[in-house]
């Protein structure tokens, strides 16, 4: 290229001066094309539009994961791509000697994070958290990220473990499809869509290779049992039991074919996550045997049935709920496969036994029509949950390694992303603040990151005018007063308060805080939450009721009463606690609020992930509709901003924005070696480039930023070298 300039500048004055200015607009418009930028730090400048037009460039490309500095974008191709994810490639990205040359992948951060285990003489704790939106594919990349250690962390086979089956790495692999059996349902916005939070820590010994892995998981919605939106579905496993159990199996838990449960709607859809077989199987291999199996399915048709008891409004002020007489066969078949005498289930049901005064007097209540209803579906809830649970103990003590077996662990976080929908409540509240705690550890993470690659630029920079989202945080879970306290506070008090008095309380007790809105537009009571994501509304009809999720002491001591195997297990009948005892108000126990238990194990899990290297992975969905190759640029924008990609970029373009690496600098500056005396000092020789290119071999990039400002002032001259024939370079 220096060559060619020099020939073409040996002409005449005209010549020279028509040819210089094509050069120059020739090298000013020269830019990688798009699609083959493959780090969005380097897309110059880096600005949101920039950005997009760069994803957007790649995703018609087939090009899904893109770097943008210590982050990984994917976006979802909404198709098979099955060369991306062959074992072959995944050695490749194995046995790279630097894998970050390699294109974008999510092997190349699970590489990496395996490398920084393996590097340090004191193993170092390590962790990928995937974000994103539903239906963006952070389970998929997780499921992915699994596969990838189980190929290249997996022990040597030995006879102790010779059938792959029974090995470590594939029973971790087959806890996928069991979580997602009970814990994934189809909703609008994704088929397979988790409805819990997972961290999933994989055990590694001193040689590196898999031996356990320990399961977590977060607020399971475990309301989709008794309700589902219209569209949507209960949890697989329901239509899995319902579609594929044998006649004989129908037979024992009533499903016969044809039959309709009001909790299962949309049955005749089809999904591939509806099969049964593979469940069972990997249930198998987790050590969960048959009649356990068989077990846990005959409770959930317990439930099934349970959904279809239904009640009436009566006449009868003594009575004023009756069961309907059409509903009278599932309270039966509900009791039997539940293992509950049916007259004790259904009175629990319909009657609220209150303890009261000092002697803890028991008075029996009638329910209303809308109680009974609440209660039979509490019940179905604290059943499922704890089944859950009791699901994900089994799955740990599974795959658990034993606690001398492994020094290091790979965390892997598949967490729900950012929600805000036109009505939003408890559920987006933690869900919102879980994202707004990661986004803290991350900008922290993201900032430190990017000071220590300036220190070693030899940059002075100083991100002083960064608002951190410490504010929104001390809004939601401050002490002594935030949203949180105050939630806990009424549930403390049990005082029946409205949902505009709850409103009122919020706005004036954290008036001051500049992250609290208010929408003087809705009609509903409701507060607002600026997030970092953007605002939120939250309505403050049942933020009480569901931070207390109270379940009555009569349903679990029904479901102890039962002589079901499983149930038992899951309700051990436990000693009278000594508070029941005690008069009523004057127990001191702190009220366990859902609120309160979601805080804890959100600060147990940032100790983990602050305890770690952490490696982030974006997943973006690029349109709503499930389509390969459609991108919808707005859509896209929203998640960028919701998974901090914008802030993130805007952090980038506080610092120095543009960014080019140091051999693309001299080949589209070479230009300037013919300003000769007159070229500023600073662009002399590659070595005086320092300020610009820092330490090559570190880092290999050089900041433009102050290059281009010489540049202007270099002009006058560069005009004047453009009338004058140049020594050949
Ligand atoms: P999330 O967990 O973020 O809600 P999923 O991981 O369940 O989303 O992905 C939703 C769907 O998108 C998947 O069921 C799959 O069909 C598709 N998908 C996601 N990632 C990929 C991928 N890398 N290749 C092909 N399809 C994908
Ligand atoms: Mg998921």
């Amino acid at each position: 290229m220096l060559h060619q300039v020099s020939d073409r500048s040996s002409g005449s004055d005209g010549q020279n001066k028509a040819s210089l200015r094509e050069d120059l607009q020739e090298f000013l418009s020269r830019e990688a094309p798009l699609h083959q930028l493959d780090d969005l730090t380097k897309v110059n400048s880096v600005t949101l539009e920039t950005v997009l037009r760069c994803l957007h460039a790649r995703y018609m490309a087939d090009m899904f994961y893109t770097n943008a500095g210590c982050t990984l974008v994917a976006l979802n191709p909404f198709k098979l791509v099955p060369q991306l994810y062959t074992p072959e490639l995944m050695r490749e990205y194995h046995s790279a000697p630097q894998p970050e040359k390699l294109k974008p992948h999510i092997f190349t951060v699970a590489e990496q994070t395996y490398r920084n285990v393996k590097s340090l003489i004191d193993p170092v704790n390590q962790s990928i958290v995937v974000s994103g939106e539903s239906g963006a594919g952070k389970t998929w990349t997780s499921r992915c990220l699994m596969k990838f250690y189980a190929v290249v962390a997996a022990a040597p086979t030995s006879w102790e473990s010779p059938k792959i089956a029974e090995r470590i790495e594939q029973r971790i692999l087959n806890s996928n499809p069991v979580m997602e059996a009970f814990g994934n349902a189809c909703t609008l916005r994704n088929n397979n869509s988790s409805r819990f939070g997972k961290f999933i820590q994989l055990q590694l010994n001193r040689a590196q290779q898999m031996t356990g892995a320990a399961v977590q998981t977060y607020l399971l919605e475990k309301t989709r049992v008794a309700y589902q939106a219209s569209s949507e579905r209960n949890f697989h496993i329901f239509y899995q039991i319902y579609k594929g159990a044998s006649e004989d199996e129908r037979f024992q838990w009533h499903l016969p074919k044809g039959a309709t449960f009001s909790w299962l709607p949309n049955a005749e859809r089809t999904l591939e996550e509806d099969c049964f077989e593979v469940t069972r199987e990997a249930m198998m291999h987790l050590g969960i045997d048959i009649p356990t199996q068989n077990n846990i399915f005959k409770v959930l048709a317990g439930l099934l049935h349970l959904g279809n008891v239904r009640f009436a409004d009566s006449e009868d002020e003594a009575h004023p709920c009756q069961l309907m007489d059409s509903a009278k066969c599932f309270v039966r078949t509900s009791a039997s496969l539940l293992g509950l005498h049916e007259d004790t289930l259904l009175e629990t049901v319909q009657i609220r036994t209150i303890r009261a005064g000092r002697q803890q007097q028991v008075f029996r209540k009638p329910c209303s029509r809308g109680e009974c209803d609440t209660r039979r579906d509490c019940l179905a809830k604290v059943v499922y949950a704890r089944l859950f649970d009791w699901l994900v103990s089994v799955i740990n003590s599974s795959i658990c390694a034993d606690p001398d077996s492994w020094t290091a662990f790979i965390g892997l976080l598949d967490v729900y992303g950012f929600e805000s929908f036109p009505d939003n409540s408890l559920e987006q509240l933690c869900i919102n603040y879980a994202n707004e705690k990661l986004q803290q550890h991350f900008v922290a993470h993201y900032l430190r990151a990017q000071q220590e690659e300036y220190a070693l630029e030899g940059l002075e920079w100083s991100f002083v005018n960064y608002q951190d989202n410490q504010t929104c945080l001390d809004l939601i879970e401050g002490s002594p007063i935030s949203i949180c306290s105050l939630l806990n506070e009424e549930c403390r008090l049990n005082r029946p308060s409205s949902a505009a008095q709850l409103q009122v309380r919020i706005e004036s007790a954290l008036a001051d805080s500049p992250c609290l809105g208010h929408n003087r537009l809705s009609q509903e009571p409701s507060f607002i939450v600026v997030h970092y994501a953007g605002p939120v509304r939250y309505l403050t009809a049942g933020l009480v009721e569901k931070n207390k999720d109270p379940v009555p002491p009569e349903l679990t001591e029904l479901l102890q009463l039962s002589h079901d195997p499983l149930l038992t297990v899951l309700f051990p009948t436990q000693p009278k606690e000594k508070t029941q005892e005690e008069p009523s108000g004057q127990s001191r126990a702190p009220v366990l609020t859902v609120v309160s238990k979601f805080k804890a194990s959100l600060e147990q899990l940032l100790l983990v992930l602050h305890s770690t290297t952490p490696h982030y992975i974006r997943c973006i969905k690029p349109n709503s509709q499930g389509q390969p190759q459609t991108f919808f640029q707005e859509e896209v924008v929203s998640q960028l901003e919701a998974c901090g990609l914008v802030e993130t970029i805007h952090i980038s373009a506080a610092g120095f924005p543009i960014r080019v690496s140091h051999q693309n600098f001299l080949e589209r500056y070479a230009l300037l070696r013919r300003l000769g005396p007159h070229m500023p000092s600073g662009l002399r020789s590659p070595h005086a480039t320092r300020g610009y290119s820092g330490q090559l071999a570190r880092t290999e990039e050089a900041t433009l930023q102050t290059v281009l400002r010489d540049l202007l002032h270099a002009l006058p001259a560069l005009t004047q070298v453009a009338a004058t024939p140049a020594d050949p370079l």
